[in-house]
């Protein structure tokens, strides 16, 4: 937005609508009120930052939207790598200032307020000893992550973040608070599970916990071979599925625990998470150490959220990315990645590999929007860069790794999607996928308010 550029709607009048706080940038805290976790959107500015205090408050902000065609972003963790939780002179809805957690122990379930993150979430329901899957970033947020999928330390015990979503509060985009599940607004409840942020705004989850307090899991750091690589794949598939791993092959960062002659060398920097009988996950451990060496290891009992480790705030690398999944895994697939890995000499590169399947693979690919749950393995390549002199070179360094390990496939996960063009977000919902969203859209927004999103046009 211009500086000179006045927003069409009374700014005044919406702060003293509003229950929660609004920032203009005008106010302080504006910086940190539309900073999103990417720096690449910092130089947005939208015309105001609403912190929503409850759904009466979203509703206030999208009747503004409705009436005067103000643009409208929904802001949880704010991880989108699209930046499509804020916006250029439209107003954002924040709902990082609802956090409550309401947990039934007894019931195993919890109400959680979307702008909880994973991390506040995890920790929370660890202290009674329960869990739900999340992601592998304590900082994403429960609203973004939800709505996408959720692919996590859980996934083949327990299966995606969706599989365990009982219901939801949404308000719609003429202002309703619907709470949808299996019997009420079905088509929606459906929707939700994968079409992100399409149907409306989520303030609330209800979620499935399991019983989890502690986990055999953390970071291993092997060398990196054809070997190595496809050993650990393999290990990752053969193991019960309380095993979920994450595997970062890639240029190792300088870590204080790496002996420095090894700094940028290729490496495997896994993460492993076994929820079930500790001593058994000690051993399904050991396999993984058998491979090579391992460089450092990390990998011991702990509270289920240590998992996700600290975060530093101010740490905020320019990234590119490509996600896709794979059916199968050989040596010249560990091949292609190794020499695109040794081949770009970006700061930092990965090829980021994560085994599926167990419960995830139960639930029919019809039964909720996300519909690869069939698929064997999420790849998502990445590499960072420096500016805009090299962001074209390593944008498409990572779209040839990608097409060279996808072999055309188009299909990815829309929660790993940037702003990769409609034909990326078409292809994340394959065969009567689309069709559906699309008339679930026209039915629950046919205006298309909320369209900063991975988008489904109403039909
Ligand atoms: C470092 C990093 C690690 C990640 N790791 C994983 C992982 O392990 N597994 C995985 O599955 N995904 C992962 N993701 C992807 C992540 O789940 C998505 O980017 C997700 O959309 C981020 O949610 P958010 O709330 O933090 O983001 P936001 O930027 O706040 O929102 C993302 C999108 O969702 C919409 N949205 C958010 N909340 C709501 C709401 N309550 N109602 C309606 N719309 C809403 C926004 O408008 C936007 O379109 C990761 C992303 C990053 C950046």
């Amino acid at each position: 937005m211009s500086i000179a550029a006045r927003p069409n709607f009374d700014v005044e009048r919406l702060r003293q609508a509003l229950k929660g706080q609004l920032f203009t940038p005008e106010d302080d805290g504006y910086d940190d009120a539309h900073r999103l976790f990417t720096p690449v959107y910092d130089g947005v500015r939208p015309a105001a930052v609403a912190q929503v205090a409850d759904a009466s408050d979203i509703a206030t902000v999208l009747t503004i939207a409705r009436e005067t065609g103000v643009e409208l972003a929904i802001r949880s963790g704010g991880h989108s790598a699209a930046g499509h939780s804020t916006t250029d002179g439209g107003i954002v809805v924040d709902l990082r200032s609802l956090k409550t957690l309401e947990i039934d122990v007894d019931a195993m379930t919890a109400w959680a307020d979307s702008g909880l993150t994973a991390a506040e979430y995890s920790n929370e329901t660890n202290a009674v000893g329960l869990a739900t899957g999340l992601g592998d970033t304590g900082s994403v947020g429960l609203g973004g992550i939800t709505l996408g999928g959720g692919i996590g330390f859980l996934v083949r015990k327990h299966g995606m973040t969706i599989d365990s979503l009982l219901a939801a509060e949404v308000v719609t985009a003429d202002g309703q608070v619907v709470r949808t599940d299996e019997e009420s607004h079905p088509d929606l409840f459906w929707a939700i599970r994968g079409g992100g942020g399409n149907f409306g705004v989520a303030t609330k989850f209800q979620l499935r916990l399991e019983e989890l307090d502690r986990i055999v899991g953390g970071m291993m750091v092997l060398p990196a071979t054809v070997d190595t690589i496809v050993g650990f794949i393999a290990e990752a598939e053969q193991a019960h599925e309380e095993l979920s791993t994450i595997a970062n092959v890639m240029s190792c960062p300088p870590l204080p625990f790496v002996p420095e002659e090894l700094h940028g060398s290729l490496v495997i920097m896994a993460l492993v998470a076994w929820c079930g009988d500790i001593d058994e996950g000690q051993k399904v451990a050991d396999r993984f150490r058998q491979l090579a060496q391992p460089i450092a290891d990390m990998v011991q009992e702990m509270p289920y959220p240590e998992i996700y480790g600290p975060e530093d705030e101010e740490y905020r690398p320019l990234a590119v990315a490509r996600t896709l999944w794979a059916d199968t895994f050989d040596s010249a697939t560990a091949e292609t990645i190794l020499g695109y890995l040794e081949d770009s000499d970006a700061p930092m590169r990965v090829a980021q590999l994560r085994v599926l399947g167990g419960a995830m693979a139960r639930v029919p690919n019809d039964a909720t929007a996300f519909a690869h749950r069939d698929r064997k393995m999420m790849i998502n390549v990445a590499s960072f860069y420096e500016g805009p002199d090299d962001r074209q070179r390593r944008e498409t360094w990572v779209s040839d790794f990608a097409k060279s390990l996808g072999n055309g496939d188009l299909t990815g996960y829309v929660g790993f999607l940037a702003d990769e063009g409609q034909d990326r977000v078409r292809a994340a919902y394959p065969g009567g996928t689309w069709d559906r969203l699309r008339r679930v859209k026209a039915q629950y927004d046919a205006d298309n308010l909320f369209r900063l999103n991975q988008n489904i046009p109403p039909e």
